[in-house]
């Protein structure tokens, strides 16, 4: 038995590890990589035919975006995860691939007009959707056994809806070793959702470390913070714009907002307006209103009990088609208005950005994260002027962010909840962290808690029963390869991965009678003849 660390190894983005035991392989999440990625990602050891399940933590593109890939390339499913996560992959892994054809048409004109070669998306709807087929649902606390030797429970994360931790058990040649993985945990005293579950016991713990070299500090009062800013912004006759990641934040201010409302702490503006104003922002609060009961807080529960929606009241409009979006524009009451994306890289909240930051009585409002080289960091850091839509924008309303919102544990609740493992574990694999982060997290780790820890890179391979490192990755800094070229060469590795998938099928056919093995035998020459027609080479 033994882990092979993929994605999400020394970076922030593309969680991905292979769990190989009992003659299976797993995938514990597969992740796209966003942003400024550092170093080169190990290939898949095995082809994706050949992978035999996928243990998913959560619905966050960066742990799940990349599973249509591997249904592409002939990954069969099943995919394992909570039924939130689930539902909030349904919606997100369709934006996410109309997002790559969408962005594929448009470099596909400009290639045209140039005559370079076409733009292969990473993945379509379609392939989306084959992969949305592969996915079942387990409950927090089931424990349940995908294959013999091999069992798999979900805990909660307190991350995001439907969001878990996830410890596999497996037992191969009368050795038993527990595997814990983190997930990404979540921050304390959430709206909506359960602070994170205490971890179970496991003979080894992955855990994320997003925050690993950092405090949240004391946790401020969002309701009267965001009141203050609405007060102040109605007071002067403008609109609050937020930008908003679409899931999960998007709702946790609609709980705020409908706190706000119901205290009547805006004073003189009661009835203000409220916008959703992105696509997958509205699914998305959709089924965060769908009776998800498994899921939410004992505060939420306790408000649906007395029949308060927690996340919806009057006022609230949500828009989905670019009429309704259009028609904002034409409410002049002040307002506020949720759009994407968070970082006002892309969708509707540059519309509304182009409306209100030349006004001196709007506010923008950041409540989340803002990455480096986004227009949300730069307004953050006080550009006096934007370009949006090829416009030159004068920047003069009120910027403003709402301190220490955070979606992730800081460095001393992930400590915390390593510490209420009663029996320490035998170590302990820090990812899902900055390059330096990481290694600082495992120190942290093995300082503070005294358990051996280790910050492993892209391809490192651990054998789970001695606990030794059994094979190195290669540490390769990302060189500038262009896009399109490593687009297009993504569509000949899928043929490449049904190859090494056939090669290990013809490996297990040994044992099958004469009579199948020579119909085997003739059917990969006719598939063989038909494609050296094609390709020219007889
Ligand atoms: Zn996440």
């Amino acid at each position: 038995m033994k882990l092979t660390f993929i994605g999400a190894a020394h970076e922030v983005t593309g969680s991905c590890t292979l769990l190989s035991a009992c003659g299976r392989h797993i995938l514990i999440d597969c992740g796209m990589e966003q942003g400024a990625d550092i170093y080169e990602n190990a290939d898949l050891p095995v082809a994706a035919g050949e992978v035999d399940a996928i243990l998913l933590t959560h619905a966050h593109i960066d742990h799940s975006g990349l599973i249509p890939v591997m249904a592409a390339r002939g990954f069969r499913g099943p995919v394992y995860t909570t039924g939130a996560t689930a539902k909030l992959c349904d919606i997100m892994l369709r934006d996410s691939a109309y997002i790559q054809e969408s962005e594929a048409e448009w470099r596909n004109r400009k290639a045209r007009r140039a005559g370079l070669d076409p733009y292969v998306p990473l993945y379509t709807v379609i392939d989306a959707q084959n992969a949305l087929r592969l996915f079942e649902s387990k409950g927090y606390g089931e424990t349940f056994s995908p294959f013999p030797g091999i069992t798999v429970g979900f805990t909660d994360a307190g991350h995001l809806l439907g969001s878990a931790s996830i410890r596999i058990t497996v037992t191969e040649d009368g050795e038993t070793r527990t595997i814990l993985f983190s997930g990404d945990l979540g921050n304390v005293d959430r709206p909506l959702i359960r602070d994170p579950q205490g971890p179970p016991e496991a003979d080894y713990v992955v855990i994320e470390s997003t925050y690993g070299d950092r405090l949240h500090g004391e946790r401020p009062n969002y309701v009267s913070q965001l009141a203050h800013v609405l007060n102040d912004t109605f007071n002067r006759g403008g609109n609050v714009v937020i930008p908003c990641f679409a899931v999960g934040r998007t709702q946790e201010m609609l709980y705020l907002l409908r706190n706000i409302k119901e205290d009547g702490l805006v004073p003189g503006f009661e009835h203000f307006p409220v916008y959703v104003d992105s696509p997958l922002a509205v699914e998305a609060t959709r089924i965060y209103d769908g009776g998800l009961t498994d899921y939410y807080d004992d505060e939420t529960l306790d408000l649906l009990a007395q029949g308060v929606d927690p996340i919806n009241f009057p006022g609230l409009t949500l828009s989905v088609t670019s009429d309704e979006s259009k028609a904002i524009n034409f409410d002049m009451r002040p307002k506020v208005i949720l759009s994407a994306s968070g970082m006002c890289e892309a969708g509707r909240i540059r519309h509304h950005l182009k409306h209100n930051l030349w006004r001196q009585d709007s506010t923008v409002l950041f409540v989340g994260y803002q990455a480096e080289g986004t227009l949300g960091r730069k307004l953050l850091n006080g550009a006096a002027s934007t370009q949006i839509f090829g416009e030159e924008i004068a920047v003069h309303a009120k910027i403003e962010s709402l301190e220490g919102i955070s979606g992730h544990a800081d460095r001393d609740m992930l400590l915390g909840w390593l510490d209420k493992m009663e029996t320490k574990p035998r170590r302990v694999f820090v990812n899902h962290g900055d390059d330096t982060v990481c290694d600082a997290f495992a120190d942290t780790i093995h300082t503070k808690l005294g358990i051996p820890a280790v910050a492993p890179y892209s391809g490192d391979e651990y054998d789970l029963v001695s606990g030794a490192c059994t094979a190195h990755g290669k540490v390769v800094k990302i060189s500038k390869v262009s896009d399109g070229r490593r687009r297009a060469n993504r569509v000949y590795e899928r043929v490449t991965e049904a190859g090494k998938r056939l090669m290990s099928v013809i490996s297990l056919s040994r044992g099958l009678s004469n009579g199948e093995l020579a119909k085997f035998a003739d059917q990969i020459n006719d598939l063989c003849d038909k494609y050296i027609r094609k390709s020219g080479n007889k």
